[in-house]
């Protein structure tokens, strides 16, 4: 069997082989001890690991295994998952939005960091935490479908009252910068959940923007597990790239592009 593991700030994505199908799974970071029991009770395998996390996997693991560099393992997953979508991209933005957000221009078959902002998943996170109290991922992103964000953010278009303003007046003036003092008890989490989502879903997309104009691309491939059962955050960047002058793209598993691209050194 030949095993990819990326092991992250929030989540440990697993790609293998069986039976020539390419599986995926995911387990929180918490559970490393029994993501490497899982790889050594494995006999015959063959394993590649990356991540932040990766040095700690390897004190866990039996076996010899090889690490690579995330950013190269993202690289050549994002290729390989490209290819598995038959697209053709070759110049593109990668955004990968994790427990945080980083930025990678891939061009000539190479990649370079560009950039990236600690607006990211953990942020969803911990704001919704913070705000709402709900600690689940999927409850948050559950409620936050349902909610409205009109209450909380300010609009271009609410500044300039009755004046046509001279950029969309659909672009967010100020997250959470409504006037909330008249209505913050009255808000419900489903609103203040949406908002959240929308604070993070338009970072990300307005810094991945300006990333794609300095490096010359118009594509951007957005990746990472905060994509993941998550349409509302997806409504969000596609709109939001797109509003911006840019073509947003989601790559299917694309959080597992580290952990694919580990397997293919393999
Ligand atoms: P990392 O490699 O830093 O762990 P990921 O790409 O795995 O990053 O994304 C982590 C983010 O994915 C979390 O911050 C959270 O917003 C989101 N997420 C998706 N599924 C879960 C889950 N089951 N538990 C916790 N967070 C999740």
């Amino acid at each position: 069997m030949i095993v990819g593991i990326d092991a992250g700030g929030t989540l440990i994505k697993v790609a293998y082989t069986e039976n020539e199908s390419l599986q995926f799974i995911k387990f929180p970071i918490a559970e490393m001890d029994r993501v490497a029991s899982w790889v050594n009770e494995q006999s015959d395998s063959k394993v590649c690991v990356t991540g932040g996390k990766a040095g700690v996997l390897l004190s866990l693991l039996n076996q010899e295994a090889r690490e690579i560099v995330e950013f190269e393992a993202t690289h050549l997953g994002v290729k390989f998952l490209l290819a598995r979508m038959e697209r053709q991209e070759e110049s593109y933005l990668v955004t990968n939005v994790g427990t945080g957000t980083s930025i990678h221009c891939i061009e000539n078959d190479r990649q370079e960091r560009i950039g990236g902002t600690g607006v990211g998943g953990g942020t969803l996170l911990g704001l919704s935490h913070l705000l709402t109290g709900v600690t689940d991922y999927e409850e948050i992103v559950r409620m936050a479908s349902a909610g409205s964000r009109d209450r909380i953010d300010l609009k271009v278009k609410h500044i300039y009252e009755g004046k046509e303003p001279p950029i969309s007046g659909e672009l967010t003036a100020s997250n959470f910068g409504n006037n909330l003092f008249a209505v913050a008890g009255e808000l419900s989490k489903e609103e203040l959940l949406a908002t959240v989502i929308g604070l993070v879903g338009e970072t990300v997309s307005t810094v991945s923007v300006h990333a794609a104009k300095q490096c010359g691309c118009s594509t951007i491939i957005y990746i990472g597990s905060s994509f993941f059962h998550n349409p509302l955050l997806k409504e969000v960047v596609t709109s939001y790239t797109l509003l911006r002058g840019a073509t947003p793209l989601f790559l299917e598993n694309g959080e597992f592009s580290g952990a694919v691209g580990a397997m293919s050194l393999l």
